[in-house]
């Protein structure tokens, strides 16, 4: 089957390529993103496969239709940017890979916050120009601090027993679904507002839904401890960035650490070095010394890009077979 592979960077092409050779899909790799204007890219190919920060909204949609698509295998874990009535609607199926490897991104949450909290990217670059001053380098222990983790599901509940059984915190959580093993481990649920005014850290892992959007705002952050260390490996808009620079600018949040960013479409993922960049917001965070942001790459191990590429492929194989596909996603 022919495969349109949109937004594709190297390590993409190697690990796709490498999987394809169990499948044998003829797989056209391109680097744009897919949208409104480049879906016209994918005529010829019965399947696409799409990415994070791909706009799939039904105007997409129609126009894959239209030229023959059927099925969209998404090589990501998140739906949020997929308008499902739409692919309903336009006999779309959708796919996507629902674990591919939570441990590279619970392992990549507790780096962010050991890096941010013990300021190791600060002394990294200070170390590299000889100074080896420790002025301003003064952190925390996270033993016995309050932590907390929103959302428990597959990543959250691996950060959680990390720095429940790990490293000794008192670990707050809150979740729909409670996990028992992690309650007998001795984290607390409790309701998403308690938690964020209770703990010292927080770490969200819930999905983004219209139910999340904006769940850290300017009235949480009002609510919570001063000197709150907010982590974000989840998706960006589940923080609204501009009351969050306001509570760095007060000084009541106290650290942040973000691999994902509300408005990251069309600056993650690329070399904008060269670039003026228009976005204001991610701009101001990056002026601040406690502020650590990364480009979206909580998931990129070799083993989470590999099990991404095996399913993408297997989903896309069994579509092809007429099999009943076991990663769809349809409306609710
Ligand atoms: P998951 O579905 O296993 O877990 C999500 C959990 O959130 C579930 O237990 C669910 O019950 C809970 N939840 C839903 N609504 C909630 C709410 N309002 N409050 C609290 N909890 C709520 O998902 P996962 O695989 O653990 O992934 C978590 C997030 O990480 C997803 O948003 C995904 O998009 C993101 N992610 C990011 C990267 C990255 O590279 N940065 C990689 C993979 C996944």
């Amino acid at each position: 089957m022919r495969v349109t592979i949109f937004g594709t960077r190297t390590y993409d092409r190697q690990f796709l390529t490498a999987a394809n050779a169990a499948h044998g899909h003829d797989l056209s790799f391109l680097e744009a993103g897919l949208d409104s204007a480049t879906a016209s890219l994918a005529a010829g190919s019965e399947a696409v496969c799409a990415f994070v920060n791909d706009s799939l909204d039904a105007d997409v949609m129609e126009k894959l239709a239209g030229l023959g698509t059927r099925i969209v295998a998404l090589r990501c874990a998140g739906y949020n940017n997929v308008d499902l009535d739409a692919a309903a609607r336009f006999g779309i199926a959708i796919t996507r890979v629902p674990a591919y490897s939570p441990h590279a991104v619970a392992e990549f949450t507790i780096g962010l916050l050991l890096a941010l909290d013990r300021k190791i990217h600060r002394a990294w670059s200070r170390v590299r120009e000889n100074n080896y001053s420790l002025d301003g380098l003064v952190g925390r222990n996270l033993h016995g601090r309050v932590m907390g983790v929103v959302g428990t599901g597959q990543i959250g509940a691996l950060v959680a027993r990390t720095l429940r059984a790990g490293f000794g915190c008192d670990v707050l959580a809150s979740d729909p679904f409670p996990d028992p093993e992690l309650e007998r481990l001795g984290v607390r649920y409790v309701e998403v507002d308690t938690l964020l005014r209770e703990v010292d850290v927080v770490s969200l892992h819930c999905p983004l839904t219209p139910g999340t959007r904006h769940m850290i705002n300017a009235a949480t952050l009002a609510e919570a401890r001063q000197g709150l260390v907010v982590i974000n490996t989840s998706r960006g808009a589940l923080i609204d960035t501009k009351a969050l620079i306001d509570a760095l600018k007060t000084r009541s949040v106290g650290g942040v650490a973000l691999d994902v960013y509300e408005q990251e479409a069309g600056i993650f993922f690329d070399d904008l070095s060269n670039e003026i960049i228009d976005d204001d917001l991610l701009q101001r965070l990056l002026t601040f010394p406690n502020v650590l942001v990364t480009g979206h790459q909580a998931f990129l191990t070799e083993e989470a890009l590999g099990a991404i590429a095996e399913t993408t492929l297997n989903s896309l194989s069994d579509f092809e077979k007429g099999l009943p596909l076991a990663h769809e996603v349809v409306a609710a």
